[in-house]
This record gives C-alpha cells, structure tokens and sequence, in this order.
C-alpha cells in the first residue's frame, strides 16, 4: 500500500526571470515499509522534495498524499499536526534543543505525540547507538557524531508513518555514519520503519533496497 504518492509535483522558487523551478513534474511512489535512497546532484530538488513531503513548503503544481492526507489541500493547523505526529525529519545539521538533556530531546517527540516512550525500546535504541551512558548529559556536551545519533534515535523513536531524512551522514565520520545507518536498517527491518534517505554516497545508498535517482527537478530512473 502507497504511503508518499506525488503525481506532476511541481514547486518553483521566486517568480519572473529570476525564478528557480526545483520540482519539473515529479512522479513518484513509495510503499509503506520500504527503504528508499534518493541520489541526485547539488540542486536537483532533494531537499525540496523532503519539505514537500514534511509539510514544511507546499507544492504549487501536481498531486502529493502522505499516509492519506493532501498536502497541497492541508490548512495549516492541520500542517502543524501533520508536522508532529506523522513525519519525523533528520537533517546533516542536528537541530537539538540545547537546554534539553540528551533524554528530554530523544523522548520529545514522542510526547508532543501524545504517547509514552516505551523505556525497554527506549535503553535498546541508546545502547545500539553506544550513547547510552550519555543520557543526562546536554547536547553541548556531545561529539557532532554522538549529538547526531541523539537525532536519529529521537526521530526513530517515535516510529513516524514516513522518516525523511535528508543527508543524515553528511558530516560523520565512518564509524558513526555505520551506527546510523545500522540504526536505520533496523528501524526498517523490525519495526516496518518507512525511510526516504537523500544521500550523495553511493555506498549509503546501497543499503536502501531501491534507490532513485533525480535530475532537474524529476525522478529519472530506477534501480533494484
Ligand atoms: P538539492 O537538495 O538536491 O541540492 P534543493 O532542493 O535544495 O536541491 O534545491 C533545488 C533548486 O531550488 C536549487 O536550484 C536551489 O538553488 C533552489 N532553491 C532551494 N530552496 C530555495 C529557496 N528557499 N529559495 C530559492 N531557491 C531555492
Ligand atoms: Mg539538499
């Protein structure tokens, strides 16, 4: 079953001649369950897409549903909740709440969702992750790789109906950009996690079990 359906998505920055149109008429589908690798060159639309999806930017042109919601018909209220509930966005910069311990900031979205963090979930996720120990501690205090395994954990924790994550290893170093992605793989794996992973590495891109590839604003080809 589709979770992310886009159909002629269109999105363009600025108007006149100066304008920049990012997304060309994108198609694409994504089941619910699925590991998906976005690759693509510098200004292709990655990003864009990832906001579209996020319900951060809209779409002017084209049909897009996530989990069964019309992104380009949602009032902002409604963005708001969407924002919070259903989509969970990891970026190559961790947008951690500073005066937050490390388990405040994991556990977070979880509670804006209503929920309750499930602490035996919770200790496995920390462990794989090797942070543990670290859990009063403030982000501050952290490595960039640790302060970004505390992301991951906290979007992954929360088991959103779509996780986007735009770059997360940009800025890691090998040993950390593993954790992640082993992090990832196994949210996919034993949770049924859905993951949309815009990379620029070919090898991170590997582990996602299908990868697409864009180009100008569309969604050139595919591959198994
Ligand atoms: P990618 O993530 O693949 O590098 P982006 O989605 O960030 O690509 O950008 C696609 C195109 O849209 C680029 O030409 C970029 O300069 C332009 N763009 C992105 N965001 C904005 C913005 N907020 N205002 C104007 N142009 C933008
Ligand atoms: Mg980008």
């Amino acid at each position: 079953m589709a979770i992310v359906e886009c159909a002629g998505l269109g999105k363009t920055y600025g108007r006149g001649p100066a304008s920049v149109a990012a997304l060309r008429g994108l198609d694409m589908t994504i089941d619910r369950g699925e590991f998906v690798a976005l690759v693509g060159s510098s200004g292709s639309g990655k990003s864009t897409l990832l906001h579209i999806l996020g319900a951060i930017e809209r779409a002017d042109e084209g049909h897009v549903e996530v989990a069964g919601v019309d992104l380009r018909t949602m009032d902002p209220t409604r963005a708001a909740v969407f924002r919070r509930t259903t989509v969970g966005l990891v970026y190559q910069f961790n947008n951690l709440i500073p005066t937050l311990t490390v388990r405040q900031n994991i556990v977070l979205p979880v509670r804006l969702a209503g929920k309750r963090p499930d602490p035996g979930e919770l200790d496995r996720l920390v462990a794989a992750l090797g942070i543990g120990d670290r859990m009063e501690a403030l982000p501050s205090e952290l490595s960039g790789g640790q302060q970004q395994r505390v992301a991951i954990a906290r979007s992954v924790l929360y088991q959103p109906a779509l996780l986007l994550a735009d770059e997360p290893t940009g800025n890691l170093d090998r040993s950390s950009t593993a954790d992640v992605l082993d992090l990832l793989e196994t949210a996919h794996r034993d949770w049924g996690q859905t993951i949309l992973l815009v990379t620029h590495d070919d090898e991170v891109a590997a582990r996602a079990q299908r990868v697409l590839t864009m180009v100008d604003g569309r969604l050139v080809a595919e591959h198994r």
